[in-house]
């Protein structure tokens, strides 16, 4: 077997793609040549190091998979059809979202407990107890006094 022929196949081999007597042919070959064996080497390097880079868990990695299955999604389709810029647009829009959702439910937070300090004339939370359930909650915010 050729050397050239060999390094076509050699990504295969070290794949574990190829089976029976074309791999005890490339072994073969191997073991009587050193150029092809370094080769196999460079190979096993360069597929360690992308191993390595694809650590599961990392964060690196959740975004990647996380982007991967919105594209999967409809949603995710019809968004990659879009620009560039729109999509860019898009991922900023709901990091504003979030930063939105999180301020108006500080100020709501401090909304309910300021209205209340106003109608008792008090600073007392303005429910009975320490913890109001969502009933007298929500009763509260139709209930004039
Ligand atoms: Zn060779």
């Amino acid at each position: 077997m050729k050397c050239s022929r060999v390094r076509r196949f050699l990504s295969a081999y070290h794949d574990g793609e190829i089976a029976g007597p074309k791999r005890e042919e490339i072994a073969r070959h191997l073991e009587g040549c050193a150029v092809c064996r370094q080769e196999l080497e460079a190979l096993k390097a360069a597929v360690e190091t992308i191993r390595a880079a694809e650590v599961p868990d990392s964060p690196l990695y959740l975004a990647t998979r996380v982007l991967a299955e919105i594209r999967q999604s409809g949603a995710g389709r019809a968004a990659a059809r879009r620009p560039v810029w729109a999509r860019v647009f898009a991922s900023a829009a709901a990091v504003v979202l979030i930063a939105a959702g999180v301020w108006v439910g500080a100020m709501l937070g401090n909304g309910i407990a300021g209205s209340g300090s106003k109608a008792n004339g008090t600073n007392e939370w303005p429910f009975e107890g320490t913890e109001p359930s969502f009933a007298e909650v929500y009763e509260s915010m139709f209930t004039e006094e």
